[in-house]
């Protein structure tokens, strides 16, 4: 009889996608996370984090993680409705609603964690969730989480989620329209002016998971809310504290209604123990640093904008991107694979993204341009480009 032990049933799998040239090593990272690092041994010029302000191993974020720890120790203790809501929790979202100019905000351990328990504890059966196709897949996960039930628009497209809305309005009790703020794979910016039109027009609930456009968009990274002016108007935004502020976490923006309700019925917060000490310093530090001066938030624009033209320049596909994320999109699966370890040989790094995180036929390179990086780098970057494009016959 054959040994359950084996997993020969993910053995298989493994073997196939070593067939279709995806399998991979996980990446070491031997360094701070930096605009330099040293990866698998080797000094790399990083173009693959979410670290967009350079916060990450900011001496200011370092020292307050460390003040923290010695007032509150290395960890909480317990969840948040037991006794693991330490008054620098509560210091940390009264911060933050300031920052995001919303009445409250409901922090989580992860961005992953708010959509997994936001999602379900605000909607139910007789609801119905509308979510765009290229949403997150925690929107995904979450929304699976939800008894409510689910429908889909085409990317970005307005007629579509009308038509949506049309069908749903008679039909359901709550509606609650989800798109992310920032489109992580290919960085355009949500409609949200006529998102939010079209929900008040249909009296639906809206909900942006801001993870890319918060530290990024917005008067100081305020997010996509800001930028467009949307305040009052969208019921949830959802933002992290793992990108640009750089730390971990994840949180939701609103109202006070929406506080009280999910301090008695967000799933990961009352299973699941709050956030370390050292990790509510460090966040609280670097909100602090955004509200002081737009300084971070004005280089990673220069940057990005820097960047972003110089590939264009060149001729690379990069997207229909409106935000520092910067795809160099390459189509077939194992060339972009390809591509990417090239890059890496030359001392560049820059991830390949493949399906199923984004579809089949648009592997591409996704390059994340940060605040930290010297125009220097970002030269060397172009250049490295340039030679592997040509190599590769992609120029
Ligand atoms: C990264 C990301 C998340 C998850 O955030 P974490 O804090 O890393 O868990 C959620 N939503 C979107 C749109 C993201 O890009």
């Amino acid at each position: 009889m054959a040994n359950v032990h084996e997993l020969k049933f993910l053995k298989e799998k493994i073997e196939d996608l070593k067939e279709q040239g995806v399998y991979r090593k996980l990446p070491v990272l031997e360094s701070a996370n930096q605009a330099e690092v040293i990866l698998n041994g080797n000094k790399v010029i990083n173009l693959s984090s979410n670290n967009y302000l350079g916060f990450a191993n900011h001496p200011r974020l370092k020292k307050a993680a460390i003040d923290a720890v010695e007032k509150y120790g290395a960890g909480a203790g317990a969840v948040r409705t037991i006794i693991g809501n330490m008054s620098i929790h509560e210091e940390l979202e009264a911060l933050l609603s300031k920052f995001k100019r919303e009445e409250a905000a409901f922090v989580y351990q992860s961005g992953f964690n708010c959509n997994a328990g936001t999602i379900q504890a605000v909607t139910e059966a007789g609801d119905i969730i509308i979510s765009d196709e290229l949403n997150h897949a925690s929107i995904i996960d979450g929304s699976r989480l939800s008894k409510a039930n689910r429908a889909i628009y085409k990317h970005s497209d307005m007629d579509s989620l009308e038509q949506v809305l049309k069908e749903s309005r008679d039909k359901y009790r709550n509606i609650l329209i989800i798109t992310d703020g920032v489109f992580s794979m290919d960085g355009d910016i949500a409609k949200l002016p006529e998102i939010v039109e079209l929900a008040e027009k249909y009296e639906a609930m809206t909900y942006v998971d801001d993870a890319h456009g918060s530290g990024v968009l917005g008067e100081s990274g305020r997010g996509t809310v800001d930028h467009f002016g949307l305040h009052g108007r969208v019921d949830f935004t959802i933002g992290t504290l793992s990108k640009a502020i750089g730390v971990v976490g994840g949180y939701v923006a609103g109202s006070n209604t929406m506080y009280e309700w999910l301090s008695h019925r967000a799933r990961p917060v009352l299973f699941s123990t709050s956030l370390p000490p050292a990790a509510v310093g460090a966040i609280m530090e670097a909100l602090t640093m955004l509200m002081e001066s737009t300084e971070y938030t004005d280089r990673l624009w220069d940057n990005a904008k820097y960047f972003k033209t110089k590939l264009g320049t060149l001729g690379f596909n990069t997207g229909h991107s409106e935000t520092p994320i910067t795809p160099v999109i390459i189509g077939d699966e194992a060339k972009t694979m390809e591509f990417s370890r090239k890059l890496l040989e030359k001392g560049v790094y820059v991830s390949g993204i493949v399906f199923p995180t984004v579809p089949k036929g648009t592997g591409r390179v996704r390059c994340m341009v940060t605040a930290a990086h010297t125009k220097e780098q970002l030269d060397k970057a172009v250049e490295v480009f340039e030679q592997v494009g040509k190599e590769m016959n992609i120029l």
